[in-house]
Order: structure tokens, then C-alpha cells, then sequence
């Protein structure tokens, strides 16, 4: 991954993470422009929240529908009153376990941040990202900045900076080059406008947590049994879509193993090529810890199977505990179909 020499692809300038280059980077963001950059996450693609032409810019870019919101990141808690109003003790509360960290809380939105942030909403979604270069970058160009994940609308988002260049290069104005995102999966975004906190959409923090420093359980925001997909605006989208089909095998550990194996054979016999994820056959079920492993690689699995010449994705079902949530939730929305086995 290692060359961060400064140079151009197709215009859009790569820039390090040292000193200099970040301050590079926060002048862009200051003049309405468009900044790739790190964090724990996923990639993302930042613009000034106060500037509507800039975060305007971002839904270009990406071909991104205009009533999908974005998330607006800071560098410290005490940004929190420039971007958001009436904010609940409990806000205090996560922020103080969580931030930095993979949690965005959906609050009353502030007059200052552009309406288009929000979609047309009167919320904000508002979280503080667990990456230094991206602390660096928002504390340098003194703004609060909007950044949705820096991919094109509808594919896996990137967790490489490479990914970002596929996407979007010639679309932005610069990247941040830096190592891969750790965690892998987009932030758990929580609804803090409600008279009982929800979950919108899950993520890379997971729903017991939360409910452990709460002392409550959470509900999924609209959670279809079917799917597993909570309502959240943006989500009705197609996402995370590689461009090669994706089956996902739903079911009991034997079961669903079962059917991939023949799966693997019956497209092996007609010379197709089908990738497996991403789980070792043989065994019935996944060790403790290996759901954040299988995260962090998760849409570096999608991409890679798109560019290495395979036919299809079989994918398996995972246990929906700490991150299974969100890595089910992302599988079931790239899936082209679901496999239910019944045993
Ligand atoms: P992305 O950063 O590309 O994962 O997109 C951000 C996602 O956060 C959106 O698709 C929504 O699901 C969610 N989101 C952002 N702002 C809000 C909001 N004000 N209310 C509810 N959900 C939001
Ligand atoms: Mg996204």
C-alpha cells in the first residue's frame, strides 16, 4: 500500500498524511472543495457542512441520490453545538464512552449546517471518527465536515485509498493516502430524536454495547424479519452491490454449508468461476472474534472478487452477535438473491 508520493490521477491530487499535506487538504475542504480521507471506518468523502455548494458537490461526485443524508464528523465533542440543537443527556453520555468511535447520532439539526447535509430532514447524523488523520484534517480546516463513504453510489464502499482512485478520481479534488480502515463496516447510526433510542442502521459499534452504557435494550428501527434491514433513509438504496452476482445462503451452520459446497461444484462443473466468503467450510461454526476479522475485510472481499476474473459470489450466512448484525445487514443488501435452507 505504501506509496504516498504527493502526484495527480486524472486531476484529483494524493496527498500524504504528513504536516504539510493535511494542511493542503483542509484549504481545499475551506474553499468548497472535496477531500477523500481515512478513518476507522470506511473511506470517506468530506466537504465543509456549512457550505451548500460544496456538500452539493459530494452527491455529484458519488451519483448519489439528493434525499440520502450525510454524516457530519468533528474533532471534539465541544463541536457538537455548532451542528446540532436541544441535544439529550444521552448524546453526552455515548459520546463520552464511544467518540471517538464507529457511532453517529441522529440529533436536532443546528441552523448553521447546510439543509442538503440532511437531505431535507431536520436532523443531523454527527459522530467523531476514530482515525488520526482525519482528527488532524477536521481540526485543521476548522469545520465541522459532512463526508458520506467515498465510493460511487451503490458499490461496496472503499477501505483503501485505492479504492477511492478507482471511484473516484477525476470526480474529486484530493485523497488522503494512508493504511486500510481497521473496522471495515460504515458507523452505527442512532436515533436520539425518539422518546426511546433506535437503532437506523447497524455498524461497526455494536447494538450491546450500546445497550450495556445505556442500561436498555434498543430496538432496530423497522427491522424487516425477511431481510434483516432497518429503515433508515438511504437504505431503501441498492448498496454495497459488487458487479458480479452474489448468492447469500441463509440457515443452520450444517445446512447452509451443505448447499455451498454443492453450489461450488455445480458452478465448478459449468466452468464458472465462484468465490467463496468467506468462512472455512469445514468448520459448523465461526470462532469468537473472527465476525470482526470477516468485517474488516468484508467489502475488500466484494471488490476483490469484482476485479480478479471470479463469475459469482456464495457467501454464508454469519452470526448476527457484535458485528454479524452489520455485516448480515451489508450481505443482504448486496445479495442478487437469498437462499433460505430449512431444515
Ligand atoms: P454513508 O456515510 O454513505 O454510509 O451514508 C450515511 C447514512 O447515514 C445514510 O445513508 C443514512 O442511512 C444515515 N443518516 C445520515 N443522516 C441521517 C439522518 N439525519 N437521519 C437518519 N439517518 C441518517
Ligand atoms: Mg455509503
Amino acid at each position: 500500500m505504501g506509496n504516498y508520493r504527493a502526484r495527480r490521477i486524472k486531476g484529483t491530487l494524493l496527498l500524504s498524511s504528513e504536516s504539510p499535506s493535511i494542511k493542503k487538504a483542509a484549504s481545499i475542504l475551506q474553499n468548497g472543495g472535496l477531500v477523500a480521507f481515512p478513518t476507522e471506518t470506511v473511506y470517506g468523502l468530506g466537504a465543509s457542512a456549512l457550505d451548500s455548494s460544496a456538500v452539493k458537490k459530494i452527491f455529484t461526485a458519488k451519483g448519489r441520490p439528493a434525499d440520502n443524508p450525510l454524516i457530519v464528523h468533528l474533532s471534539a465533542v465541544e463541536e457538537l453545538e455548532s451542528v446540532a440543537q436541544n441535544i439529550p443527556d444521552q448524546a453526552y453520555i455515548l459520546a463520552e464512552s464511544f467518540w471517538p468511535g464507529p457511532l453517529s447520532l441522529v440529533l436536532e439539526r443546528a441552523p448553521a449546517v447546510s439543509p442538503l447535509v440532511s437531505a431535507g430532514l431536520e436532523t443531523v447524523a454527527v459522530r467523531m471518527p476514530d482515525r488520526s488523520e482525519a482528527l488532524n484534517l477536521i481540526k485543521e480546516a476548522k469545520l465541522p465536515v459532512a463526508a458520506p463513504s467515498a465510493n460511487l453510489s451503490g458499490s461496496p464502499s472503499p477501505t483503501t485509498y485505492k479504492h477511492v482512485i478507482d471511484d473516484l478520481a477525476g470526480k474529486i479534488d484530493a485523497v488522503i493516502m494512508s493504511t486500510p480502515c481497521a473496522i471495515g463496516v460504515e458507523s452505527t447510526v442512532l436515533d436520539l430524536t425518539a422518546s426511546r433510542p433506535a437503532i437506523l442502521r447497524p455498524g461497526g459499534l455494536s447494538k450491546e454495547s450500546l445497550e450495556k452504557v445505556l442500561g436498555m435494550s434498543i430496538a432496530l428501527s423497522g427491522k424487516s424479519h425477511a431481510t434483516h434491514l432497518p429503515s433508515s433513509p438511504g437504505m431503501k438504496y441498492r448498496h454495497y452491490k459488487p458487479r458480479i452476482p452474489l448468492l447469500l445462503v441463509t440457515g443452520s451452520p450444517p445446512g447452509r454449508k451443505k448447499i455451498l459446497r454443492e453450489l461450488a461444484a455445480y458452478y465448478g462443473k459449468r466452468g464458472k468461476k465462484a468465490a467463496l466468503l468467506n468462512f472455512d467450510l469445514n468448520q459448523h461454526t465461526q470462532r469468537a472474534g473472527d465476525i470482526d476479522e470477516i468485517a474488516s475485510k468484508l467489502y475488500y472481499s466484494l471488490r476483490y472478487f469484482d476485479n480478479k476474473g471470479y463469475d459469482l459470489i456464495l457467501a454464508e450466512e454469519t452470526d448476527q452477535a457484535g458485528l454479524g448484525l452489520a455485516v448480515m445487514n451489508r450481505l443482504a443488501k448486496a445479495a442478487t438473491r437469498i437462499i433460505r435452507i430449512l431444515d
